[in-house]
């Protein structure tokens, strides 16, 4: 059975106490409820470690790695940072981090390789811009997204990827992919794995839906047979609007 995971992106958004309080409210929250989706919240880096210290059951992720193991990389913080802080999951390949830090899928496909080697879990981010889709281009630029970045794993190694599929177009704008948009790639993007690594493989990898995910519509989106759950934006930012997306499972 694949992992349902909704995961909280909090990109860089509150001080340090504020972070600490916001996971201290998710953790209360989702520890309360019983089974579903592992919650994950991926706070920026300097609040990690003192937001790890106040989650059980809530798993924690990074929103970025480093591309190089160690070194003179003035800024960077390396996966085994990241492990040996405790660190579960990590985000590759935001479209912030493609749109304005360069990030390409040969970059990513280096972060991956680094993430997987010191035992981090990457929640690998892919999706098309609005002209994509409006050309009828976006399960093409995704299979290549997928293809240039992740296709030099092995089996074993890609069994331990989750993919987030975020269309560029719903993150942070308020629109949402419809239920049948998602599920349409989502259902592609697991035949495309399927074709690479086999079915049993691609049966058991998990595919989140990103962008502009709230309360309101995340059971809708949920309820799709190859929907495993969501990367959350904004609304990770409110511990109960989060938890209500958690709950949608
Ligand atoms: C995101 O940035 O990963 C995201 C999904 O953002 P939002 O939920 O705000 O659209």
């Amino acid at each position: 059975m694949r992992k349902k995971i909704v995961a909280g992106n909090w990109k860089m958004n509150k001080t340090l106490q504020e972070g600490v309080a916001l996971a201290q409210t998710v953790e209360q929250m989702a520890s309360a409820l019983s089974g579903g989706a592992q919650v994950v919240v991926a706070p920026p880096f300097l609040h990690l470690t003192e937001v790890k210290k106040v989650l059980k059951t809530v798993s924690i992720a990074a929103q970025n790695c480093a591309a190089e193991s160690s070194g003179a990389y003035t800024g960077e913080v390396s996966a085994a940072m990241l492990k040996s802080a405790g660190i579960e999951y990590v985000i590759l390949g935001h479209s912030e981090r493609r749109a304005y830090y360069g990030e390409t899928d040969a970059i990513l496909a280096k972060k991956v390789d680094l993430a997987l080697a010191n035992g981090l879990t990457p929640i690998f981010c892919c999706g098309e811009v609005l002209s994509e889709r409006e050309q009828n281009l976006h399960l093409g630029v995704v299979k290549t997204q997928l293809a240039d970045a992740l296709f030099h794993l092995s089996a074993e190694q890609f069994s331990r990827i989750v993919i987030a599929y975020e269309p560029v177009w719903a993150i942070g704008t308020g629109v949402t992919a419809t239920s049948d948009q998602a599920q349409e790639m989502h259902h592609y993007i697991r035949g495309v794995l399927a074709e690479k690594y086999g079915a049993a493989v691609a049966n058991e990898i998990s595919i989140l839906y990103g962008g502009s995910c709230k309360p309101s519509n995340a059971g809708e989106l949920f309820a799709n047979p190859d929907v495993d759950g969501g990367l959350i934006g904004g609304a990770s930012l409110e511990a109960g609007d989060f938890i209500g997306i958690v709950k949608a499972f």
